[in-house]
């Protein structure tokens, strides 16, 4: 992730000129080092010539399809990947399959929003395949597949219940404030209610400790945040 004097390096697969140029030079402002590609063949040669922090793939390109792209990176390598797309209908096909994306946008998007998202994505802990599981008590997680299991049984998690457990995980034993998790879970948007990062913590526990109402493993540090101990 540190490259080009600690700036991240983000490859833009963008067909349309417009939105590859608003990207270029909003990305830039926010610090990030740009590369454009505007059809997958042109991204599939930097992919090799230099190696980007963060793929940003829209879906629909002229030369094949980013969805497909975005299963070939993910095999290939553990550059996350955001997927653009242009419609909602794309969102389901993109979540549908299990082809690796870290997150995905809707076109419109506010650059606010989709820095925000970037950030948080460069923030998850960095997996290879020696590396790809985390596991604490009787929970196994692995970020690579986004599964996690109790007891050897595949436990069903949200898309943010996930987001969250493996935030906490990656920090094992580390407080992990309030803040963080809102920060990293809903992109720093204002949430008019914070309840909500407590309902998922309820719901986590719920489903990965033996004793929910006396969790030994997901902490609530009053006031200030949660802990994951092993
Ligand atoms: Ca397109």
């Amino acid at each position: 992730m540190l490259s080009h004097e600690g700036r991240s390096v983000v490859l833009v697969v963008e067909d349309e000129p417009s939105y590859q140029e608003a990207l270029n030079i909003g990305l830039t402002v926010e610090g990030f080092v740009v590369l454009g590609a505007s059809n997958l063949a042109q991204a599939r040669q930097l992919m090799t010539s230099t190696r980007p922090d963060l793929v940003l793939l829209d879906v629909m390109l002229p030369d094949g399809s980013g969805i497909d792209y975005c299963r070939e990176i993910f095999d290939s390598s553990r550059v996350p990947v955001i997927m653009v797309s242009a419609r909602t209908s794309e969102v389901d096909i993109v979540l549908g399959l299990e082809i690796g994306a870290a997150d995905y946008v809707t076109k419109p998007y506010r650059l606010r929003e989709l820095v925000a998202r970037m950030r948080a994505v460069l923030r998850r802990p960095i997996t290879n395949d020696d590396d790809e599981t985390i596991t604490f008590g009787d929970v196994r997680i692995d970020l690579v597949r986004r599964t996690v299991a109790k007891q050897g049984i595949e436990v069903e998690l949200s898309r943010k219940e996930f987001d969250l457990l493996a935030l906490f995980a990656s920090r094992l034993g580390q407080v992990v404030t309030r803040d963080v998790c809102l920060d990293t879970l809903w992109w720093g948007l204002e949430l008019t209610d914070t309840r909500t990062l407590d309902t998922h913590v309820k719901r986590l526990r719920q489903k990965i400790e033996s004793d929910p109402a006396n969790p030994r493993h997901l902490l609530t540090i009053r006031g200030v945040g949660f802990r994951l101990d092993a």
